[in-house]
C-alpha cells in the first residue's frame, strides 16, 4: 500500500514509513493512495466466514504488497481474537457490541492490530511512549503486552483519571511501565513530545509513538463493519444504515473505507455528543473546530475531529456526495440518561454512554426512513462507566471477569515530577 500525506499529494511514503513515524513530517495524516474494492463473490458468501476470515479477506486486499498472507494471518488471528457479535435490541434496530476485548472498548481493535504491525516492521527494540488520559493509555499497553522487542511507558497524569482506570493502568507488569506524572494530561503530552525531538535520547533508543492517527488503527476498524454486515445478512434484505457514536471521527472513516471497498451500506450516522462540530459542517458547509465541551460520553469530547480531514480526502471535499453518505446529529446528556433508561426498561440492554448516543442517532434516523434495518455501534462496556449508568436505571452493569481481575492487583506506578529531567533520566536507564 502506498500512501499520501493529506498536506502534500507528492509526499508518497510506503506503509512501513506511515506506520512507524505515525503522522507525516509535513503534518498531515496519511491516506491510501488507492482502496482497492472486494470482489462480488466475497459479499456473495461473506455470511459462511468467521470474523478472522473475513478480517483476513480485507486485510489481504488491503495489505498483500507489505505483509506476506502468513504473516498477515498470524497478526490478525492473535489482534482479532475476540467476538464482536450483532445483538437485537429491538424491531430493526441491532447493537454491533464491540467491547469484548481486553480493555473493554473498541479502541482494543485498533491498538492490537497496530502493535504488531509496528512490531513486524520495527526489528530494533523499540519505546513506546503514550501520554493517556484515560482509555487510550491501557488498549495500547494491551496490545502490546508481551509484544516481542517493545517496551511500553505510559505517562497518566496523577489524580486526574478514574480509579479503574488507573487499576487498568498500573497492574499489567511485563513490559507496560506506568508512570504517574505530578501533573494534568497537558504535560503528560507535551513530556512525550520533548522526548521525541529530544537527540540524546533518539540517539540510544527507537521511539515510537502509538498515537490515536495512525492508519495502522483505522485498517482493523473496517473488519467489524464487513462482520456486522454478514451477521445483519442473515436476517434481513432491507438497505442497512450505520449509526456511529463519534469523536475523532476514526471510527467512522473506518466505516467510509469499507464503503469504498464496496461494502454496501447505504447511510452512516454521525452521532455526535454537544461536540457538534461535524453536524454544523454537513448542515452549513463549514468546518469551525471549537474547544471541546465535557459530556457524559467523554471519549467523544472533540472539538476539533483530526480525522475530519481524512473524511475529506475520502469525499475529494465534495459536500454533496458527503451529504449522501453521511447523517449527523448532536445528542445532550439528559437524553443519553435517558436513552439508558428507557432501553434497559424497554428492551432489558444496559448501554453506556457512548452507545447511547449511537442508538439515538439511528433511532431518529429511521423515524424519516422507515425502509431501513439499523446498526448502531456500541463502543465501551456499560461497566467502565458505572456511576453514570447507575444515575440512569440504579442498578449497576455486571463487572466482566477481565476488569475485575485487575481491580484485585497491586498498582505499581512510578510517580515522577512534569520536569523532562525527570523523564528523560528515567528513559536513559531503559
Ligand atoms: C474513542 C471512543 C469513541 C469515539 O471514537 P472516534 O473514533 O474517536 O470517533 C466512542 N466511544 C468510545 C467508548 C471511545 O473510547
Amino acid at each position: 500500500m502506498k500512501l499520501y500525506s493529506t498536506n502534500n499529494k507528492e509526499n508518497i511514503v510506503d506503509l512501513k514509513t506511515a506506520v512507524v513515524t505515525g503522522l507525516a513530517e509535513d503534518g498531515g495524516l496519511f491516506m491510501p493512495r488507492k482502496i482497492p474494492k472486494m470482489e462480488k463473490e466475497f459479499f456473495e458468501n461473506i455470511e459462511k466466514l468467521s470474523f478472522q476470515e473475513i478480517a483476513f479477506e480485507v486485510a489481504k486486499k488491503l495489505l498483500s504488497e507489505d505483509i506476506s498472507d502468513k504473516k498477515l494471518k498470524e497478526i490478525i488471528n492473535e489482534a482479532i481474537n475476540f467476538d464482536a457479535p450483532l445483538v437485537k435490541i429491538e424491531e430493526s434496530i441491532y447493537c454491533l457490541e464491540l467491547f469484548h476485548g481486553p480493555t473493554l472498548a473498541f479502541k482494543d481493535f485498533g491498538a492490537r492490530f497496530m502493535s504488531r504491525l509496528i512490531s513486524h516492521f520495527n526489528k530494533k527494540k523499540t519505546v513506546i511512549l503514550v501520554a493517556t488520559s484515560g482509555d487510550t493509555g491501557s488498549a495500547v499497553a494491551h496490545g502490546f503486552y508481551n509484544v516481542p522487542g517493545v517496551k511500553v511507558v505510559l505517562l497518566y497524569p496523577s489524580l486526574k483519571v478514574s480509579q479503574i482506570q488507573e487499576q487498568q493502568l498500573t497492574t499489567m507488569g511485563g513490559n507496560i511501565q506506568a508512570l504517574e506524572i505530578k501533573g494534568n494530561f497537558d504535560d503528560c503530552q507535551h513530556l512525550v513530545k520533548q522526548a521525541f525531538t529530544d537527540p540524546d535520547l533518539n540517539k540510544t533508543l527507537n521511539l515510537s509513538s502509538a498515537n490515536s492517527i495512525n492508519i495502522a488503527r483505522l485498517i482493523p476498524q473496517s473488519f467489524y463493519y464487513f462482520y456486522a454486515y454478514a451477521q445483519i445478512k442473515k436476517i434481513t434484505k432491507k438497505p442497512i444504515a450505520i449509526s456511529v457514536p463519534s469523536g475523532n471521527f476514526g471510527n467512522l472513516t473506518a466505516g467510509l473505507i469499507a464503503k469504498k471497498m464496496g461494502l454496501p451500506i447505504k447511510k452512516f450516522i454521525a452521532a455526535t455528543n454537544a461536540n457538534d462540530t461535524f453536524p454544523i459542517f454537513l448542515e452549513t458547509g463549514h468546518f469551525k473546530p471549537k474547544d471541546s465541551v465535557k459530556t457524559l460520553s467523554n471519549a467523544m469530547d472533540v472539538g476539533s475531529p483530526s480525522n475530519f480531514v481524512r473524511i475529506l480526502e475520502l469525499y475529494k471535499s465534495n459536500l454533496d456526495n458527503i451529504r449522501k453518505d453521511i447523517e449527523s446529529k448532536s445528542h445532550n446528556d439528559e437524553e443519553t440518561l435517558e436513552t439508558i433508561r428507557e432501553i434497559y426498561q424497554h428492551a432489558d440492554y444496559i448501554l453506556d454512554p457512548h452507545g447511547a448516543i449511537g442508538y439515538m442517532g439511528i433511532k431518529d434516523f429511521l423515524k424519516n426512513n422507515k425502509k431501513y434495518c439499523g446498526i448502531f455501534l456500541e463502543t465501551a462496556d456499560p461497566s467502565k462507566f458505572t456511576d453514570i449508568v447507575n444515575k440512569a436505571i440504579e442498578v449497576n452493569p455486571p463487572m466482566p471477569k477481565r476488569l475485575e481481575k485487575c481491580l484485585d492487583k497491586e498498582k505499581e506506578s512510578l510517580v515522577l515530577s512534569n520536569q523532562f529531567d525527570d523523564l528523560k533520566s528515567f528513559l536513559s536507564k531503559i
